[in-house]
């Protein structure tokens, strides 16, 4: 059986930043008969609900900064990626929330620090651990229409 990483929210658990979810029942269908493990970095690092973050291009690389009080985010958002992944050594694929700063695999959008639009084809930060880590990744909204 597959085994798929996949953003909590897509699953129906309430973690957005105004907790709520983004289930996805076209989404679930079609992952019928795999193994779900489910991930959520920000709800296990700042609870729901939170303030939202932007992935942010600063000198020392792309980092999760706080749109409430500019704080860099990014530490306990990677800390938990790397522990799940260490945990989960054998995910088949990961399905990220498309756009998130988190979750995104290919659809994040990333700013300078003065809050200007640089791409929206970025990887968020769980999602870029497991791109380092070789696991096929792809975002939800692409995953539905294949
Ligand atoms: S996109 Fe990721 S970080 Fe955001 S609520 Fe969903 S699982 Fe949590």
């Amino acid at each position: 059986m597959k085994k798929v990483a996949i953003s909590a929210c897509l699953m129906g658990k309430k973690c957005r930043y105004d907790a709520t979810d983004n289930h996805n029942a076209t989404l679930m269908s079609k992952l019928e008969g795999y193994e779900l493990i489910s991930f959520c970095p920000e709800d296990h690092a700042f609870g729901s609900p939170r303030p939202t973050m932007d992935l942010v291009q600063t000198k020392e690389g792309q980092k999760a900064i706080s749109n409430m009080t500019g704080e860099d985010l990014s530490a306990p958002v990677v800390q938990y990626a790397r522990d799940f992944f260490d945990k989960h050594t054998d995910i088949d694929l990961f399905i990220g929330k498309d756009r998130s700063p988190s979750c995104g695999v290919c659809s994040a959008k990333l700013y300078d620090l003065k809050k200007n639009l640089i791409s929206d084809k970025e990887a968020g930060l769980m999602a870029k651990e497991a791109k380092i880590r070789d696991i096929t990744v792809i975002d939800a909204e692409v995953f539905v229409i294949q």
